[in-house]
């Protein structure tokens, strides 16, 4: 069966086929890690995996490269301000390196958590600095950057467009519009490939043009090429990366090798929070622990992002969250009963369903739509061990392992809700039920909710 994907380059849904054989080649941007990811960081990383599984579910090969941004990632995306990693290193009294362990280490915990597909090539930036650097004298060479008495720039107007993955139009650009005008460079949209370091910067190596370290965009055009070639069948990211970092690859690539690096370019929404952008430098992010910490699978966070399609926004609420759980709870119970029925189901029913979960999934990886056969599934009237053989085999593609109890950290219930819990089953036994109304209620405002059933009363953290 045919797979599609959305094509930022041409905006259009287009057929999925490798440049090279069964060999898929995918190059992924990777977290700057001067700080913990969020779940905002983890959809995009969540979508990654989503795209690598449905290529190993269609039989595909991979070579899937990401990088580790240990330096070079300035405080705005475009050429001003500090080092990201300098800026940490310094808050958290701490070298750049350590920090850079310290957060990668944690990074790809999350990955574990969240049951995400590492690629085969992990590449930091720190271990690229010469081939880097070759990369740039070879921009230079090809007359596509320049030397100023700060940076090595890329000069944008020796391309024939520059600006082809957002569609900017340049002349229609003020001077200055992304970056400070600096008096040196020959366009506004010019951008650093090199940067001369200041005498105190502690993250600086000897080059060709003195102490210098690298821009943000050039280690992903070096190790992309240096891993996968001069030109490659996907590149991924979050879509903030679009209209500099991607524009900026792409620029570097053409200037080098006359190519556009990789033929499709797919991009993940964000995730928002209370309707607004979440971001590592707006400071209102919540990570996976926050999750584990308030009694979530991590994997019900899959579970939520499978409820959008990757290339929609996705507003996070708790509540949202507690369902995806329940989710999550209902989709593992329904697995077992299934794994325990004795029904017969006939060949032409399961394949139906492989079909539909295929045309889903191969369709610009449409989770919504895939998720909808596995309810069909897990609602059928009908319980045989051979639907819950088919879930296992569509768990290749979520990654939620199905086959595995859900991981829900059960919360200390505070000793002051117990009391009051007493209280009440008192009340009750002497059917004081104006009394026992009363503490359900004064629970209630101390954050728990009471549940009354047949096996007693048990009480819920209000989420
Ligand atoms: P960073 O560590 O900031 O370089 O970001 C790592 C990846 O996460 C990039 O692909 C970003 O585009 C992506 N990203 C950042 N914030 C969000 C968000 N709120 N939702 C989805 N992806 C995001
Ligand atoms: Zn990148």
């Amino acid at each position: 069966m045919s797979i599609t994907f959305y094509n930022t380059l041409t905006k259009t849904k287009e057929k999925f086929e490798p440049l090279e054989g069964n060999l898929v080649r995918i190059y992924t941007c990777g977290p700057t890690v001067y700080k913990d990811a969020s779940i905002g960081n983890m959809k995009s990383y969540i979508f990654m995996d989503t795209l690598r599984r449905v290529l190993k579910y269609n039989g595909y090969n991979l070579k899937h490269a990401m990088n580790i941004t240990d330096v070079g990632h300035l405080v705005s995306d475009g050429d001003e301000g500090e080092d990201k990693m300098l800026k940490a290193a310094r808050e958290e009294k701490k070298t750049p390196l350590e920090v850079a362990k310290y957060y990668t280490k944690k990074f790809f915990e999350d990955f574990e958590r969240l049951n995400i597909d590492k690629p085969e090539i992990i590449c930091k930036a720190t271990d690229h600095i010469n081939d880097m650097m070759k990369f740039v004298q070879k921009l230079l060479d090809n007359g596509y950057a320049y030397e100023t008495s700060t940076a090595i720039y890329f000069d944008v107007s020796k391309l024939d467009k520059y600006g082809i993955l957002s569609g900017i139009d340049l002349r229609n650009q003020k001077a200055g519009a992304r970056v400070e005008v600096d008096e040196e460079k020959k366009n506004p949209y010019d951008f650093a490939l090199w940067i001369k370091a200041p005498e105190n910067h502690i993250m600086k190596w000897e080059s060709p043009w003195g102490l210098c370290y690298p821009g943000w965009h050039i280690e992903c055009s070096t190790m992309s090429n240096k891993y996968l070639g001069e030109q490659f069948d996907i590149h991924t990211g979050g879509i903030d990366l679009v209209p500099t970092h991607h524009e900026n690859e792409i620029a570097q690539s053409k200037g080098c090798t006359g190519k556009i690096p990789a033929r499709f370019w797919m991009h993940c929404e964000f995730l928002l929070i209370d309707g607004g952008k979440m971001s590592k430098s707006l400071g209102n992010t919540y990570l996976v622990q926050d999750l584990i910490d308030r009694g979530y699978d991590p994997l019900s966070y899959k579970m939520l992002c499978f409820t959008s399609h990757y290339r929609n926004k996705l507003n996070f609420t708790w509540e949202g969250l507690t369902n995806a759980q329940n989710s999550l709870i209902k989709l593992k119970e329904g697995y077992v009963k299934h794994k325990a029925g004795t029904d017969d189901i006939s060949t032409d029913k399961i394949q139906e369903y492989k079909t539909k979960f295929l045309e889903a999934i191969n369709d610009d990886l449409n989770m919504p739509v895939a998720m909808s056969v596995i309810w069909e599934i897990i609602k059928s009237p009908i319980k045989s061990k051979k639907l819950a053989d088919l879930l296992l085999d569509f768990d290749k593609v979520l990654g939620i392992k199905i086959d595995e109890p859900v991981k829900q950290k059960q919360e200390e219930i505070p000793k002051e809700i117990l009391d009051l819990l007493e209280q009440r089953k008192t009340a009750r036994s002497s059917k004081n039920w104006a009394l026992s109304d009363e503490l359900r209620d004064q629970i209630r405002n101390k954050g728990y909710n009471v549940k009354d059933s047949k096996e007693g009363m048990t009480v819920e953290k209000i989420k």
